[in-house]
């Protein structure tokens, strides 16, 4: 039978794929099919791309707007991190569900297929791979088996982010989940090179070592994949990256600035909301139809800060909900100056409150900067041809893409299976 297996680089930049610090995917690219024009969702952040990896859908569709989120639990709206162990459940109990629309694993579980996810990132972006429990989600937080039943500790995944809790998951992943439990799709969700990025300056030493550390993990499943099916007719094997990484410029108190606008009485006040998303930030009114969501969006295009603002009607534009409490999408503005690496695009971001640390100088994204919206996407087994593909593609492709190699339905979708032969060739 058929089998999909997906591997993605967190943050990996498709510019930043060399010869250098990624042998592997240099020559492996080579031989591959390579979306030259794939693009990430919005906010640009890890949840929610992997939500919309898992059910092929834009956020106005599944419901997951970005690394933080503002709910309203009884006493108003507040700002969450979606990253915590608890967001699900408290997701949930706030608004009867989780994500809006079906996962990959929701639609394996119903013809009796499994999936297989190993996530080294937040827990977050690893329970809404498959936030209803019908696979298995491993991640160091806590794992979890169909019916979301917890897995004992000895079975879960006791890694740390980073170069060795990536390579320890990657090992296991090929032996355990490849070789001899063979689900229909298998995804391993690598740590590096965003977790360096976060805290080192983009194209730094460091920064390339976590490069490397993930071309070397994408050669081990790559060296598995091709003992497994020689052929490459049975397995489908895609490799990409959630988004790419801007360089911080300036931190932007929006909250501050909201306050001294007077549009909002106290930084944690719920008539409107930050909900921080590094270079974006959303925002959520108590009153979604109330005169604040214009007043605020005036004040916002007096900013010089501010890259493009997105309020009411206008979120369907970038893939948002348009009513909700969410009315208004920001960006910050992004520029193409290199930074002492000589890695170009530089973004100011909105300070978070949940995590208030100085990030001057090192990788972020969220928004729509054109680094931080270059993600990578290559394709070999199952039918596709080698070679260059410009046809647009995005994050929310490759779950229609792992079902039709699987016989399956592809419908209820924002995404489109991919085309196997670049345009011209036939
Ligand atoms: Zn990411």
């Amino acid at each position: 039978m058929n089998r999909v297996v997906i591997v993605i680089c967190d943050s990996l930049r498709t510019d930043l794929i060399t010869q250098r610090d990624a042998p592997f995917l240099t020559e492996f690219g080579g031989r591959s099919a390579r979306f030259a024009n794939h693009a990430g969702v919005f906010p640009s952040t890890t949840r929610t791309s992997a939500a919309s990896i898992a059910t092929g859908c834009l956020p106005a569709r599944h419901g997951l707007l970005g690394n933080t989120m503002a709910l309203d639990e009884g006493e108003g709206l507040v700002c969450l991190s979606v990253g915590k162990p608890d967001f699900r459940d408290r997701l949930h109990r706030a608004t009867g569900r989780t994500l809006h629309a079906p996962t990959l694993a929701e639609r394996l579980d119903r013809v009796g297929e499994t999936a297989i996810a190993f996530s080294n990132v937040s827990p977050g972006a690893a329970y809404f791979l498959d936030p209803d429990g019908y696979g298995w989600v491993y991640n160091p937080a806590g794992s979890y088996g169909p019916g979301r039943r917890p897995l004992p500790a000895e079975n879960g995944l006791a890694i740390t982010k980073g170069d060795a809790g990536d390579t320890a998951a990657t090992e296991r992943f090929c032996e355990e989940v490849l070789r001899y439990r063979a689900p229909a799709v298998a995804l391993l969700w690598l740590s590096e090179p965003d977790y360096t990025g976060h805290h080192t300056r983009l194209g730094s030493p460091e920064h390339r070592r976590a490069i490397t550390s993930a071309d070397g993990n994408v050669r081990r499943v790559a060296d598995t994949v091709a003992t497994l099916d020689p052929s490459g007719e049975r397995i489908l094997f895609l490799v990409g990256s959630d988004h790419g990484m801007e360089t911080v410029d300036e931190t932007i108190d929006l909250d501050k600035l909201l306050v001294e606008a007077g549009l909002k009485n106290t930084p944690t006040s719920s008539e409107v909301v930050v909900a921080p998303n590094g270079t974006a930030a959303l925002l959520y009114f108590a009153d979604p139809s109330g005169p604040l969501v214009g007043q605020v969006a005036s004040f916002l295009e007096t900013q010089d800060w501010v890259g493009r603002t997105f309020a009411g009607d206008g979120l369907a534009e970038i893939g948002l909900p348009t009513k909700r409490a969410l009315q208004i999408a920001v960006t910050l503005r992004p520029d193409e100056r290199a930074n002492p690496h000589g890695v170009r695009g530089h973004s100011h971001i909105v300070r978070d409150s949940l995590e208030p640390k100085d990030c001057t100088g090192f990788g972020q994204h969220g928004g729509l900067g054109s680094h931080e919206q270059r993600p990578f996407l290559f394709a070999t087994g199952g039918g596709f041809t080698p070679g260059t593909y410009c046809d647009r593609s995005s994050l929310i492709d490759i779950t229609p893409t792992a079902l039709r190699h699987l016989g399956l339905d592809t419908a209820g979708m924002d995404g489109r299976p991919l085309p196997q032969h670049p345009a011209g060739a036939t």
